[in-house]
């Protein structure tokens, strides 16, 4: 996705090599104890590892090149790590770490004490939002609180016909050719999708502006969805499950359907998304959690809904299930 923040940690590094050639005298401007502001390290998540398989391991890649950091490159799972990886690199004074957002909340106060206690500094190019135009997590939520500076990266909208400066990250899927925004429900979190994917199943991301990005089904998912999940729960099972076995079989015929009545043709395009049902329950089990295990487990079963589907789309978002759904 082109939102400028790959390029934008090149630079960083590209100015350190510049300024790692200057003589001794401009170390007391950039040190702070042992550590040096001009020797930069970059940590990127364990989940990235499958993102960039035609680049060397210790690429830094972004759309137009790549640059390779050798040593000052490294994975980490959570915020223990990063603090190891900041003691056994006592050297390192800049710390860009991509997508801060997908840590804990730890993190940010891992950073906060290094950044006080050893004068380091970080950078976190991160997307703040969600394509639900949301604060992406709480975790994104404490880095702003935290920042000294925020940079505003602004990209062109992708879409074809336009020119305007795009904010939001918009989801899509392309089924048969047609572009279909994720709807409102999706799943917050699909691991893997980064690439341009022809593969129904698998989200396609961009850079929006307003007007093109379109995010169906809102609406329905407050008024309409959550309301059949709460019915649900008191015991009226009936309402939800017509309408999962309406997304599963025939979305045209469901109450997201009559929802989109008047809608832009491409927001009715969300009715060609697969999964729709399978999408609505991770969204009513794990976001809203208003369906317990063995109530996941019942629907499912009566329902004959895609189990390796959702029991991937639960472990991205970190739900953990005593009994496997596959
Ligand atoms: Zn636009």
């Amino acid at each position: 996705m082109g939102s400028g923040k790959t390029e934008f940690s090149a630079r960083v590094w590209r100015d350190s090599q510049v300024l790692l050639k200057k003589n001794a005298t401009v170390v007391s401007h950039t040190s702070s104890g042992h550590a040096d502001r001009r020797k930069v390290f970059f940590v990127r998540t364990f989940l990235d590892e499958q993102r960039f398989p035609d680049y060397p391991s210790d690429a830094l890649a972004y759309r137009s090149g790549y640059e390779r950091l050798g040593p000052n490159l490294a994975r980490i799972r959570n915020s223990f790590e990063l603090e190891q990886l900041i003691e056994d690199h006592p050297e390192a004074g800049t710390w860009i770490i991509d997508e801060a957002s997908f840590y804990e909340e730890r993190l940010v106060y891992v950073v906060r004490q290094a950044s006080e206690k050893l004068g380091l500094c970080f950078i976190f190019p991160t997307l703040v939002l969600n394509f639900r135009s949301d604060i992406f997590n709480p975790t994104a939520r404490l880095l702003l609180e935290h920042a000294t500076d925020v940079f505003p990266l602004t990209a062109y909208c992708e879409h074809p016909d336009c020119v305007e400066d795009a904010f939001y990250t918009y989801r899509w899927y392309q089924v048969k050719g047609k572009e279909c925004p994720a709807p409102f429900f999706d799943p917050l979190i699909i691991i893997g999708g980064d690439r341009a994917s022809d593969d129904p199943s698998q989200p396609n991301y961009c850079t929006r502006c307003d007007q093109h990005h379109h995010l169906p089904g809102k609406e329905y998912t407050y008024l309409t969805l959550m309301a059949l999940g709460e019915a649900w729960v008191r015991g009226d099972s009936g309402r939800l499950e017509r309408e999962l076995t309406a997304l599963r079989d025939e979305p045209n015929e469901s109450l997201l359907a009559q929802s989109l009545e008047g809608s832009l043709e491409v927001c009715r395009n969300t009715l060609l998304v697969p999964f729709l049902a399978e999408r609505a329950l991770v969204y009513l089990a794990h976001e809203r959690n208003l369906l317990d295990e063995a109530a996941l487990h019942s629907l499912v079963g009566r329902l004959n809904l895609d189990r390796p589907f959702l029991a991937r789309r639960l472990a991205d978002n970190g739900k953990v299930l005593q009994n496997s759904l596959t």
